[in-house]
């Protein structure tokens, strides 16, 4: 048996590096286990919005700005109609995953976190945690274990309200970023996102409900991102993931709890999954020294809502009416989609962003 901890995270991702920092940051003992090894990749968007920016250094991590690419909003384009904004503070930053994972793991190191690499998590009992050859205890167990997590079904978890599953393929490409707005493009059946990750480097993410389809194939529906990857080398191979959203019944019990996609998740299409996952790992390390997991069940729930709802809004636009109708209005009155866009990164008060949607519901009456 290891030498044992106070918290014992099980998953050594954004969401697991996030909770190890803010429990170190309450002077709690913490280990990590993680079946990988540093630098960890994983298909992503790497789009960190400024409310992500801002969470993380609250954890005490800052991204050098050479380690990825400033961008300053987010663009929509539907066929010919195309709408921009700036957020209402700070920029935003593409990050690569394995950059963003090597810093985060750095900051946690640094901060004592006792780590174990190439350690798969086997099972969980009471304040034991099995590992592939030994045992630790812990007095708290975290599931970061990501969209897939075993822990949320070791603890008794699994039980969710709702549960809707999109597919997603990643791939980098060498080519200096066009534009420094991160762009979403609206196909007959899928998104396609692009993300400014280096001076030399864009990220290109196609998400769908088709399991077959893949990118090549997905670009075809947007010629102006084809032709200016057409003579871009490949910064990484096509990786596929799973975008789960999950609205769970519970979020812990006993000593277990779970945080990050492991707790639920929400549509990779807001970019708002990494930026989630650091506010509960802040919110779960005080509940963790406070002994009240009622706090983070509470919390967790009010946390998710705007980024659930706000991923609700955007997948009604999958309906290629209603997008036409809402692209014009948002053309017309660009205003509306600069609202649009604070209430997505948790810049305006719940009485701004109703009047924002009444304002969509009349633009979307008159144009
Ligand atoms: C296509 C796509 C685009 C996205 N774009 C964005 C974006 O632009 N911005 C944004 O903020 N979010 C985005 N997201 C969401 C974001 O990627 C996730 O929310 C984030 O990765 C969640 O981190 P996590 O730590 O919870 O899970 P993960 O990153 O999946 O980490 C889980 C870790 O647990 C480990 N693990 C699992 N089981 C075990 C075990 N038994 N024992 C030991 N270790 C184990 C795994 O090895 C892994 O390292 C996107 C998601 C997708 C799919």
């Amino acid at each position: 048996m290891l030498k044992g901890s106070d918290v014992f995270v099980i998953g050594g991702g954004p969401a697991g590096l996030a909770t190890a920092l803010a429990a170190r940051q309450r002077g709690l003992s913490v280990t990590v286990a993680d079946s990988l090894a540093p630098p960890i990749d994983k298909p992503c968007g790497e789009g960190l919005m400024p409310d992500g920016i801002v969470a993380l250094q609250r954890l005490g991590v800052s991204i050098p700005a050479v380690e990825g690419q400033r961008f300053r909003g987010i663009r929509f384009v539907s066929g010919e109609l195309a709408v921009e904004a700036t957020f209402p503070y700070g920029s935003a930053l593409g990050v690569r995953r394995t950059n963003l994972h090597r810093i985060m793991v750095e900051h946690a190191e640094a901060a004592g976190v006792q780590f174990l690499w190439r350690a798969v998590v086997t099972g969980i009992q009471g304040q034991t945690v099995q590992l592939n050859n030994s045992a630790m205890t812990a007095r708290w167990i975290v599931g970061a274990d990501g969209g897939s997590s075993r822990v949320r079904r070791w603890g008794g978890l699994d039980q969710h309200r709702r549960k809707e599953q999109r597919y997603a393929f990643r791939r980098h490409y060498r080519a200096a970023p066009w534009s420094d707005f991160m762009e979403l493009y609206w196909g007959p059946h899928c998104q396609l996102y692009v993300t400014p990750v280096s001076p030399a480097e864009v990220c290109v993410a196609l998400i769908s409900k088709d399991p077959g389809l893949r990118l090549d194939q997905a670009l075809e529906a947007f010629p102006q991102v084809a032709e200016r990857l057409s003579n871009a080398e490949h910064g990484s191979v096509e990786r596929g993931a799973v975008s789960v959203t999950r609205k769970l019944a519970r979020v812990c019990a006993g000593n277990v709890a779970l945080v990050g996609d492991a707790s639920g998740g929400v549509d990779a299409i807001t970019g708002e999954g990494l930026c989630l996952a650091f506010h509960q790992a802040d919110l779960l390390a005080d509940c963790l020294v406070s002994s009240d997991l009622s706090a983070y069940q509470r919390g967790h729930r009010a946390l998710a809502r705007r980024p659930v709802l706000m991923a609700r809004l955007m997948l009604l636009l999958e309906h290629q009416r209603l997008r036409a109708r809402v692209m014009r209005a948002f053309v017309t009155n660009p205003e509306l989609f600069m609202h649009m866009l604070a209430t997505h990164v948790g810049a305006s008060s719940p009485l701004e962003a109703a009047a924002n949607g009444l304002a969509l519901g009349w633009g979307l009456l008159t144009t």
